[in-house]
């Protein structure tokens, strides 16, 4: 028999529509897919940070985008943030990829380098 706090607590839930998980089903505060998801990533990477430049389907100079960068979500948007910054351009982070716009290897090599990473130009 569930406790009476189990009870009350699945009725919050039962009506609080729309803010639980998709995947696990749990309310959204108690979810936490996203960092398992990210664990996930981390623990697959090799310690080698590969930049690539992807122009398919893509206007003009395309994107430069940095995979494999062993930091969290948190820390790679920052990363992210500050290497758009360098580059003076726009930029993104999906799914763990850094995008910067515009062709920046070679900066994004050196700035990647300093901050102590290996670094590996992949790619066309
Ligand atoms: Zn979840």
């Amino acid at each position: 028999m569930a406790s009476l706090k189990d009870q009350l607590g699945g009725l919050v839930y039962s009506t609080d529509h729309g803010d639980t998980c998709p995947d696990c089903r749990h309310p959204l505060a108690e979810c936490n897919c996203a960092q398992q998801a990210e664990q996930a990533r981390l623990a697959e990477l090799d310690g080698i940070v590969r930049i690539r430049r992807e122009t398919s389907g893509r206007k003009g100079k395309g994107v430069t985008t940095i995979e494999g960068v062993p930091l969290s979500a948190t820390e790679l948007k920052a990363l992210a943030k500050a290497l758009k910054k360098r580059c003076g351009t726009g930029g993104a982070v999906k799914e763990g990829v850094v995008e910067i716009q515009g062709d920046h290897r070679e900066l994004l090599k050196d700035e990647l380098e300093k901050r102590g990473y290996r670094v590996k130009l992949a790619g066309g």
